[in-house]
């Protein structure tokens, strides 16, 4: 007999059987997160046992809407531990051990244990497969040693993942393995990388024969690259797939502060022009919502495809198109940053006003269409995998890594 398929309403009635247990407004975080992943509800397309219900992806905002009308206090997953949640769970769950998805999911959910990940190197981002970093077995232990860089959170992280060439003689996709590496261990050196910004929110990492278990690792030697994709295609969905309530974000910020200052600043027909700059913002921004809730809906369990990199990619280009708007909107004010932006590690969103928010946002979403893939890189995957146009040439694919000529 298939399996009793479950309903909105059902989901519904397990948030409120959930509120009834452990409440928001009443416990902490941890406690009232960890009491979500045991009734399936942090993350509703995994498995039961592991924070889901094994339902839709799509699911997951009925189960947001119902906290949201029942409890004042709302978490944000991607404050509490984009990383780990974002990128890092499906990872566990699709490539991980037994003991990796017992132990490490639901402190992920809760945010006990934040994670970051360590694939960039200086002579590796666009092409990461090209990575320099070199993993060598030793008896029980896999000594690491290299450098990675722009690691976000690193500072903070308990674990890492981290992708290290294991096999120098093969070609450069097929010789890299996919650990799990305690950010504790000693040889590993964490330092701050401080941004446009102002602040710190990723650090460049020495590893100095680094000692990795050598049950630490996340599906097969040499099969790092399937797993990093794995990672790669999350990243890119939760950057660009996150779906604001219609007319929030960053483009309710640039409306607010719009009917805030423009009665005072613009002759009728420049607030025109400005009208209806903003106006088509507006619509983008809903056209871009709509879009990631429909291919949320459709997708079914599983791991996002190409759609992620679309989201990703139309994300970075309107959100610095909205920032930019909102300078326009600030005008020569926006010229000047407060001296409360001196160099710092991140708190959380701590920006007192629209006004601060608006141009530490102008200057933080330069790093959007960067960030877990440029746009150029973006544009060649929906080129290649979603149009089915031509690859680029890639003249380095069938040789040993080792014979790859190397600037860094
Ligand atoms: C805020 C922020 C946070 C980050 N966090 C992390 C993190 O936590 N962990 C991590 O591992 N990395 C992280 N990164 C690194 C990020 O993934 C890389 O910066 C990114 O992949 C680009 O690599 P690169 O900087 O080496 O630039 P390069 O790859 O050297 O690219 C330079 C320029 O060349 C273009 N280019 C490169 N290849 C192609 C191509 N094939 N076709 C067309 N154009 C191309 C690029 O689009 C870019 O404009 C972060 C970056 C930022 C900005």
């Amino acid at each position: 007999m298939p399996e009793h398929q479950i309903t909105e309403e059902e989901v519904r009635e397990r948030v409120r059987a959930l509120l009834k247990e452990a409440h928001p407004d009443k416990t902490d975080q941890f406690t009232f997160r960890g009491k979500q992943f045991d009734h399936g509800l942090a993350w509703v397309h995994f498995p039961k046992g592991y924070g889901g219900l094994g339902i839709s992806p799509g699911m997951q905002t009925i189960v947001a809407d119902e906290l949201h009308r029942n409890a004042k206090t709302t978490y944000d997953d991607m404050a509490i531990n984009p990383i780990g949640i974002g990128m890092g769970a499906p990872t566990v769950l699709t490539h991980g051990t037994e003991w990796m998805k017992t132990n490490l999911l639901r402190r992920i959910f809760t945010g006990e244990d934040i994670w970051c990940q360590l694939f960039s190197e200086p002579g590796a981002g666009s092409d990461v497969a090209g990575l320099a970093t070199r993993a060598v077995r030793e008896g029980d232990y896999w000594k690491v040693n290299g450098q990675k860089v722009w690691t976000t959170l690193a500072h903070v992280s308990r674990w890492g993942m981290l992708l290290a060439r294991t096999n120098p003689d093969a070609p450069k996709h097929s010789g890299m393995s996919y650990f799990l590496l305690d950010m504790k261990s000693p040889g590993v050196d964490v330092r701050p990388l401080y941004q446009i910004t102002g602040e710190a929110e990723f650090n460049e990492i020495f590893l100095t024969d680094v000692q990795v278990p050598a049950d630490r690792i996340m599906g097969k030697e040499g099969e790092g690259w399937k797993v990093a994709i794995t990672t790669l295609m999350n990243e890119r969905t939760a950057i660009g797939g996150a779906t604001a309530r219609r007319g929030g974000g960053a483009i309710g910020v640039l409306v607010d502060l719009w009917k805030s200052r423009a009665p005072a600043m613009y002759s009728a027909a420049h607030e025109t022009v400005m009208r209806d700059r903003i106006t088509r913002l507006y619509i983008e921004s809903e056209l871009l919502r709509m879009t990631n809730l429909r291919a949320r809906a459709a997708r079914k369990a599983g791991n996002p495809g190409p759609e992620g990199s679309v989201a990703k990619l139309a994300q970075a280009e309107l959100n610095k198109r909205i920032w930019e708007c909102a300078m326009d909107v600030i005008g020569g004010e926006s010229l000047v940053y407060e001296p409360g932006f001196a160099r710092r590690r991140p708190a959380a969103n701590d920006h007192p006003s629209r006004l601060l928010q608006a141009k530490y946002q102008f200057l933080r979403s330069r790093a959007n269409s960067i960030e877990g893939g440029t746009s150029e890189v973006m544009r060649n995957i929906l080129g290649e995998r979603v149009l089915g146009l031509p690859g680029e040439p890639r003249g380095d694919k069938d040789i040993p890594w080792k014979n790859i000529p190397r600037s860094a």
